[in-house]
C-alpha cells in the first residue's frame, strides 16, 4: 500500500507522522472518509467542499488548492491500482511544540490512505440493525460544532463503546436538549406515513454527504422530506428507520432501545433507498483512471 504524505508516496511501513504533529497531540485537524466504486470516486467535490469548510471553521489553511487536493486523492488511488476503495483524507495542524498554540505549527500535514473497507456485514442490510440510545450526549454545537468533521472523535468513540458493550453495532446520540442528533458515525432518517424525516444540522448532526444523496434520491422518488427535530418517541413509533454514511451506505434499523420498528424487518421504502443508492454508486462519480 502506498500512502500520500505531503506530496510524496511512501510504502505503508515508512508512512510516518511526527509525534509533535498537533493532529496526534490534540486531535487538531480535519478529515474526510470517501468511497470509490467501480473506478469512480463518489461525490468527490462534495467531500472536498466539506473538508475546506471544516478547516475554515478551525482556522486551518489547507496548503493545497482544491484541484491539487482532488488530484492527490485520485493519484493515491492510481498508485494503489484501486477501483473500489475507502479513502481517508486527513489534514492536521502540522508539527508544532508541546503547547496548544497552532501559531507554532507553520505547515499543515496532509496524508491520504486508500484502502478497502466493509463497515457492516451484508446480513445487516438484509436483516437490519438493532441500536440503542447512548448516554453520552453529542458534543454541543456551542462547544465544538458536530458539523465540523474534526480529528476529535472521542465523543463518538465513547458512544460507540456504549454500543459495543451492549452488543449493538451503532448507537443513537441525543443533543443536550434530549433530541435526536445522529449516530456515532452515521446520520439517521425515519419514515412515517410515507414521509421522510431527519434531524437538522443544528440539532447536532454532521452534514453527511450520504444524507445529501438521500435528499436527492427522495426527491426523484417522490418521497417528501422534512428536516425536523426528532425525539426518541418519534423513533419508537416510526414505520421505518435507516442510517446513512459513506462507510455504511444506507442501512436499515429494526429495533431501537428494545422497540421493534415496523414489523421488525427492513421497510419497503428503506429497501428502495438501498437499491437506488447502490445503483448511484455504480454509475456516477469522478473517474480515477482517465
Ligand atoms: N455522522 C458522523 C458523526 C459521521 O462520522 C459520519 C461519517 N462517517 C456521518 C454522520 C455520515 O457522513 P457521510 O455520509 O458524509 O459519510
Amino acid at each position: 500500500m502506498k500512502i500520500y504524505i505531503d506530496g510524496t508516496f511512501y510504502p505503508e511501513a515508512e508512512a510516518k507522522i511526527s509525534v509533535f504533529d498537533h493532529g496526534l497531540l490534540y486531535g487538531d485537524g480535519v478529515f474526510e472518509g470517501i468511497r470509490a466504486y467501480n473506478g469512480r470516486v463518489l461525490k468527490l467535490d462534495e467531500h472536498i467542499d466539506r473538508l475546506y469548510d471544516s478547516a475554515k471553521a478551525l482556522l486551518l489553511t489547507i496548503p493545497l488548492s482544491r484541484e491539487e487536493l482532488i488530484e492527490a486523492t485520485l493519484e493515491t488511488l492510481r498508485q494503489n491500482n484501486l477501483r473500489d476503495a475507502y479513502i481517508r483524507l486527513v489534514v492536521t495542524r502540522g508539527i508544532g511544540n508541546l503547547g496548544l498554540s497552532p501559531l507554532r505549527c507553520p505547515k499543515p500535514t496532509i496524508f491520504i490512505i486508500a484502502a478497502t473497507l466493509e463497515l457492516y456485514p451484508e446480513k445487516y442490510y438484509r436483516e437490519g440493525l438493532k441500536v440503542i440510545t447512548a448516554a453520552t450526549q453529542r458534543t454541543s454545537p456551542a462547544a465544538l460544532p458536530p458539523a465540523v468533521k474534526s480529528l476529535n472523535y472521542l465523543n463518538n468513540i465513547l458512544a460507540k463503546i456504549e454500543g459495543l458493550n451492549a452488543g449493538v453495532e451503532e448507537v443513537i446520540m441525543l443533543n443536550s436538549e434530549g433530541l435526536v442528533a445522529e449516530c456515532s458515525g452515521d446520520n439517521i432518517f425515519t419514515i412515517k406515513k410515507g414521509q421522510m424525516f431527519t434531524p437538522p444540522i443544528y440539532a447536532g448532526a454532521l452534514g453527511g454527504i450520504t444524507r445529501g444523496i438521500i435528499f436527492d434520491l427522495g426527491q426523484t422518488m417522490g418521497v417528501p422530506l422534512k428536516e425536523i427535530q426528532l425525539t426518541r418517541y418519534d423513533l419508537f413509533v416510526a414505520d421505518e428507520i435507516f442510517l446513512t454514511g459513506t462507510g455504511a451506505e444506507v442501512i436499515p434499523v429494526v429495533d431501537v432501545d428494545g422497540r421493534m420498528i415496523g414489523d421488525g424487518t427492513p421497510g419497503v421504502m428503506t429497501q428502495k433507498f438501498i437499491e437506488a443508492y447502490r445503483h448511484l454508486t455504480q454509475t456516477t462519480g469522478t473517474p480515477i483512471f482517465v
